[in-house]
């Protein structure tokens, strides 16, 4: 019968969707775990001068070895914000951080790193005094520690807004990550008040393909200048690619795979001791 299908589809659905639930939910129970074991690592990226081609500071990027598996942070980042476990994740990232940064600064006093944090973070009081905190323990200067929000994580524009001034006052540079995915208009972007944007690598693909997205970065930048933001460009894998951003001949930042792969603490030290 009609009712005997639909009960037996809806049955079949219901299965599917336990399944699934099941298999999201294990993730992050295994992530709570590797949380308790103190599993979780971080490798940096450095960021250039596209212009003078030097090296001037790096984003620390959370990694993930489960067993044999790594778990990329795309796949484990939403999992851990849906799940309360973001604050654990970005403090472990944090101490990560601050215990390699002794090396870095013996390596050039005036290094920076960027961490990247979520909307919880951004909008919680606790996480902004945890972070005042460990920064004092470890002896590191606020300006010294860059924060990336994504777009999203300012949707709660009047938080945000109010979060993003204290950070800055305390000398945290601010920058908006994945520019041009989300909805940040100019007038917008004018209300935030942040330090700078980093283009997102989906532009920078675009370079030398003749798509008509490449149209679109002069505008990025020009608009960035007008606000006088910094400028960053992520996902930089060729040389054509730098050379079309250092032809537009404003400052401009560049990370990538051209410049650099992320990298253990270690190889990280190494670079700015010759390099810095
Ligand atoms: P993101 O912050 O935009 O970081 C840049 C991503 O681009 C990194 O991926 C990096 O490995 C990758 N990348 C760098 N250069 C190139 C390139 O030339 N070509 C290509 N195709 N990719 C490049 P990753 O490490 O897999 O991180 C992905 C995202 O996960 C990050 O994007 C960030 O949104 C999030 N994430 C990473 N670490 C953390 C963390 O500690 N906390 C939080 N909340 N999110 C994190
Ligand atoms: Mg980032
Ligand atoms: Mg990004
Ligand atoms: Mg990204």
């Amino acid at each position: 019968s009609i009712t005997g299908l639909g009960g037996t589809l809806g049955g079949a659905l219901a299965l599917i969707i336990l399944l699934l639930q099941r298999k999201r939910l294990s993730l992050g129970a295994r992530l709570a775990q590797a949380l308790d074991k103190r599993r979780l690592t971080v490798v940096y990226q450095p960021i250039f001068d596209i212009g003078t081609n030097t090296p001037r500071s790096a984003e620390a990027l959370v990694r993930w070895v489960d067993g044999k598996e790594a778990i990329p942070p795309d796949i484990f980042i939403p999992v851990a914000e849906d799940e309360g476990l973001i604050k654990r994740v970005t403090l472990s990232v944090l101490d990560r951080v601050l215990a390699d940064m002794t090396a870095f600064l013996q390596a050039d006093r005036t290094f920076r790193i960027n961490i990247n944090i979520s909307a919880a973070d951004l909008i919680d009081p606790a996480f902004a005094s945890a972070l005042e905190q460990r920064l004092r323990q470890a002896n590191v200067r606020s300006e010294q520690l860059g924060l990336e929000i994504t777009e999203r994580s300012t949707a709660n524009a009047a938080a945000a807004v109010d979060a993003i001034r204290t950070l800055r006052a305390r000398g945290h540079r601010i920058y908006i990550d994945d520019f041009g995915t989300g909805y940040s208009s100019l007038a917008y972007l004018g209300n935030l008040n942040v330090d700078g944007i980093k283009i997102d690598k989906s532009f920078t693909q675009t370079i030398g393909t003749g798509s008509v997205t490449v149209s679109i970065v002069p505008q990025i930048v020009d608009m960035a200048r007008v606000l006088n933001l910094g400028i960053v460009v992520e996902g930089i894998e060729t040389a054509t690619q730098r050379d079309y951003f250092a032809g537009l001949q404003t400052p401009i930042d560049g990370q990538g795979w051209f410049y650099g792969k992320p990298v253990s603490a270690a190889a990280m030290q190494e670079l700015v001791q010759e390099k810095f």
